[in-house]
């Protein structure tokens, strides 16, 4: 009979233990859950404009294009995956198209990359991190530690990137590359911005510059 209670109780103690596993997994796991949405929330109510303003002259001829191409894979650089959504100029002409800020915030980081050539990094007011690259040039004046509102100029759409070397442009046709990053547990961690671009498709400024 005392064997028959000890078998049950190892059998009680493993059941429970479990149990208790499932429950904590499922805990943690919907915690997770619940911080990547409040995360996105973040996001969503952070942006305000499409990057690329459109043309008032000639919204054809200056207009642009993206698609979902987020974790396509990329070559340059070693195998790697595409954090970020391209809108591509219709003009394949570096300098020709304004890239504005989507959201207010500050300037985190600006100068050269390997992979992004010019880019510009804008801490929104939510604490997400917007990620412009291969631009041509900065607008005039701007510095890291700078606040941005949503819509102020930050440079101008270029091919500039895919070397060690300052300044580098030609590797690819001129685009904007869009990234969108949020601190996880202190990793910086990519999310698609083709759905956030989507949205924003309509709600673009207008600029009246043309040559
Ligand atoms: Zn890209």
């Amino acid at each position: 009979m005392a064997r028959v209670r000890r078998v049950f109780s190892y059998f009680l103690l493993f059941f429970v233990l479990v149990a208790l596993d499932a429950w904590l997994f499922l805990f943690f796991y919907q915690q997770s859950l619940q911080g990547q949405e409040d995360h996105l929330e973040a996001v969503w109510e952070d942006i305000v404009y499409f990057p690329v303003p459109q043309s008032a002259y000639d919204k054809e001829r200056f207009g642009v294009t993206f698609a979902d191409s987020w974790m396509d894979s990329r070559k340059f650089g070693g195998e790697r995956t595409h954090e970020g959504c391209d809108i591509m100029a219709s003009l394949n002409e570096r300098g020709k198209y304004p890239v504005v800020s989507m959201s207010d915030g500050y300037i985190e980081k600006m100068g050269w990359l390997k992979l992004g050539g010019y880019r510009i990094g804008v801490r929104s007011t939510r604490g997400v991190y917007f990620y412009y690259a291969h631009l041509s040039d900065y607008a005039p004046g701007l510095a890291v530690g700078d606040e941005v509102k949503a819509g102020e100029l930050l440079g101008f759409m270029g091919d500039t990137g895919y070397s060690e070397t300052e300044g580098t442009t030609g590797y690819f046709p001129v685009h904007l590359h869009v990234g969108i990053y949020l601190d996880e547990d202190g990793k910086e961690k990519s999310y698609n911005p083709y759905p956030f671009l989507k949205k924003l498709e309509g709600s673009k400024l207008t600029y009246w510059i043309c040559d």
